[in-house]
């Protein structure tokens, strides 16, 4: 074991604090990362918070890691020592199930493991990137291209790719619409990758606030959502509608926004049900869908895509010390649009 620095939830309605934790041995496959950025991502406020469900603490959130190798294991052959890695929000999974087996291990059918808050399959509890180092087996770990600067890389490993995957997976390139419902940490990451793929953007916004931030991201067009006018003269429009907001929403207004065989995708999870006018869906043959961030493979696809095109997040580079700051920042949507912690001042 190593002991390594660390910011840590000590219970649920405590802030985060300075303290240390142990880092298994370097196994033949693990990789030993060096981390320098990790994002925040509004996850781990829920989780340390005991939001989705009871904890262990103390509890590292984290799962939006950029670093450097600095020590590989013995039978390590996808990474070497001095490379720009990154880990996203799992660390391991069964790798035998169907889905892992398709390379779609976040659907693991056994579980896969979170990077913090879960027991991984040796029994431990993982704890996450708001350290200075991790232990992660090889192929949970993703390269960095050198094309992507490490702090605006962290928040694509969970933001990038929770909505790249979608896009990809729906069809977004030139000569489609597609709508972003929210835009936040993972809707601007929404639009610059849309865009990027040629799609035709339209972000879906509460208010017109950030729509001068909307364009510049890539959009082509940017609503109003408190405007009941929206509805009625987007009605129809889009192949692909990407709802990033985790709060409830009137999904049915939202499904009568999509074209014939459109399809509505959530990657925010409200506590509640959503209820779902079946009449939406059925007078366009339309989907309502759910997508859950993307595999490795996938992952490293998207990465290697926002190094071709130029893309990272939108960030503001935090010390330690102003991560409880932070959080009450994100609560109050008080971010552009990531926050991410430099880990030297751990
Ligand atoms: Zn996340
Ligand atoms: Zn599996």
């Amino acid at each position: 074991m190593t002991t390594v620095k660390a910011y840590a939830s000590p219970s649920a309605t405590e802030d985060l604090i300075a303290t240390t934790i142990e880092r298994r041995e370097v196994g033949p496959h693990d990789v030993l990362i060096e981390i320098k950025f990790a994002g925040i991502c509004h996850s781990d406020i829920h989780t340390v918070r005991g939001d989705w469900g009871p904890q262990q603490y103390p509890l590292v959130p984290g799962h939006e890691i950029a670093g450097i190798v600095t020590e590989v294991g013995s039978a390590v052959t996808k990474h070497a020592v001095g490379d720009r890695v990154g880990v996203g929000c799992m660390v391991n999974s069964c790798r035998e199930c169907a889905n892992c087996l398709k390379g779609e291990e976040q659907y693991c059918l056994n579980s896969m493991v979170g990077t913090y808050g879960a027991v991984d399959r040796d029994g431990t509890v993982t704890q996450g990137g708001y350290s200075s180092h991790v232990v992660v087996t090889e192929d949970f770990v993703v390269r960095i291209p050198e094309g992507l600067d490490l702090d605006v890389a962290a928040p694509l490993l969970c933001a990038g790719i929770t909505t790249y995957s979608p896009l990809r997976h729906w069809g977004a390139g030139p000569g489609k619409k597609v709508a972003v419902v929210g835009l936040g940490g993972l809707g601007h990451m929404a639009v610059k990758l849309a865009h990027a793929m040629g799609a035709e953007v339209t972000v879906l916004s509460q208010s017109l606030k950030k729509q001068e931030d909307g364009l510049r991201l890539g959009a082509d067009h940017y609503f109003a959502t408190s405007d009941e006018n929206t509805f009625k003269e987007l009605a129809g429009t889009f192949d692909l509608i990407i709802n990033t907001v985790s709060a409830s929403i009137d999904i049915s207004s939202y499904l009568q926004l999509l074209a014939l065989e459109g399809a509505l995708v959530n990657v925010g999870a409200p506590a509640e049900p959503l209820p779902v006018n079946a009449f939406a869906l059925i007078g366009g043959r339309r989907s309502f869908a759910g997508s859950m961030i993307g595999g490795i493979r996938e992952t490293q696809e998207m990465l290697d895509f926002c190094a071709e095109h130029h893309l990272g997040a939108e960030i503001e580079v935090i010390p330690a010390g102003k991560i409880n700051d932070a959080y009450e920042r994100v609560l109050a949507s008080d971010v552009r649009y990531r926050f991410v912690i430099d880990t030297s001042t751990l």
